[in-house]
């Protein structure tokens, strides 16, 4: 049970130097997994582990990854495979099934034709992915739910939640993201990213070294948004022209200071300075204006 993928077939020598390099890889990947854990408190002893597993090279990545540290940690937890079959067309059925029974790890196959609606519902032209994923999150966390999982672990990694970042901020000006660790709106579930801290260009280079089956999930034919492809291609244009600003980006998430922002329900600018004595500010008296400003005829704000 739960044994790690080995390098699949014997290496000729040309690949030695690979192997080395997808072992020293490995290594830091469970290492920012573990750290991941560890600070957001992701997993705790008895925890039953529910990893949604995809198909893709980061559901892959993070059970793997998982898997490996399964049987280092320090406290006990199980590890539960869950996929869920949306009936796209040419999707592979076996691949997965044959994958994770070869690794002897526990595992679910969920069915539901969540393709049929999504075909049926979204206009023809437009991107189906919004829909499609929160059916699929439906699915998956009622499965949870029924089957006593304490933790749902997703595999989105530290550019998804840069990327989160950046589209919120553009598109529905707000200062949020898609945090390491989660309650779902009902509060039924937790929810946990163990591959927060992983760059997505070393996932995409451990699922070669590993040679995962991967399944595209665009076998539906959907295109990702495009104000999702504006922010990756800003962000890769970023990355390119000042290598590390993604990382700088991504710690600048875990290092916010409210007294520097502006948002007084996060911090308390009324009290800030204020004399004992003073009296709380008069909103309205304030909105109304107090006289000067229409008696010289300029309303605009102070620059
Ligand atoms: S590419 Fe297709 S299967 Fe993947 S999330 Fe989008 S609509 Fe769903």
């Amino acid at each position: 049970m739960n044994t790690v993928l080995p390098l699949s077939e014997p290496l000729p020598p040309a690949g030695r130097r690979a192997v080395h390099e997808a072992n020293r890889l490995a290594k830091r990947l469970r290492h920012q997994v573990g750290r991941a854990i560890a600070d957001f408190g992701m997993i705790e002893d008895g925890d039953k582990v529910m990893v949604c597993l995809s198909g893709g090279k980061d559901s892959y990545t993070l059970l793997d990854i998982l898997l490996q540290l399964q049987k280092k940690a320090p406290v006990s937890f199980s590890i539960t495979a869950v996929n869920l079959d949306q009936k796209q067309p040419g999707f592979p059925e076996r691949v997965l099934p044959d994958y994770l029974s070869s690794l002897g790890v526990d595992y679910k196959i969920l069915e539901q034709d969540t393709y049929s609606v999504v075909t049926r519902v979204v206009p023809e032209g437009k991107t189906m992915c919004s829909l499609c994923s929160r059916l699929r999150r439906g699915a998956l966390y009622t499965f949870a739910e029924q089957a006593g999982f304490t933790k749902i672990a997703l595999g989105h990694h530290r550019d998804d939640l840069v990327a989160t970042f950046f589209l919120n901020l553009f598109f529905h000006a707000k200062i949020s993201g898609m945090p390491p660790k989660l309650l779902s709106d009902d509060g039924k579930h937790v929810v946990i990213r163990p591959l927060a801290y992983v760059r997505e260009d070393e996932i995409t280079a451990y699922a070669e070294a590993r040679r995962f089956p991967i399944i595209p999930c665009n076998l539906c034919g959907s295109q990702e948004n495009l104000q999702r492809r504006q922010v990756k291609k800003m962000l890769d244009a970023w990355e390119r022209e000042t290598p590390g600003r993604i990382d700088q980006i991504a710690r600048a998430l875990g290092d916010i200071r409210p007294s520097q922002l502006s948002d007084p329900s996060l911090f308390d600018f009324l009290a800030l300075g204020r004399r004992g004595d003073a009296p709380p500010p008069d909103a309205h008296a304030w909105l109304a204006g107090d006289g000067t400003a229409t008696a010289t005829g300029n309303d605009d704000p102070a620059p």
